[in-house]
């Protein structure tokens, strides 16, 4: 699993699973169609964008396109 290295230097860990540093997000638009379906969990994980978390500056790295793309980066504004 990949390592994400942060903007403040540090070396986000994805290696462990479940990941403490990993959050998984969804659209309102693509849940909707979970509503009146049974849930199969690895479905409903593809359709996620994996967001990485920083535990030293708390920066979120948002995988919009993949591992394979760069992730949009959010900071903390307070
Ligand atoms: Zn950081």
């Amino acid at each position: 699993m990949p390592k994400v290295r942060c903007i403040c230097n540090y070396v986000i860990s994805l290696s462990e699973i479940p990941s403490s540093n990993q959050y998984l997000m969804i659209s309102d638009v693509s849940f909707e169609k979970y509503f009146d379906v049974e849930i199969k969990a690895e479905e409903l994980y593809n359709d996620m964008k994996i967001v990485a978390q920083c535990p030293n500056c708390g920066r979120l790295h948002v995988f919009y396109n993949g591992f394979d793309k760069d992730p949009v980066v959010y900071r903390i504004d307070n």
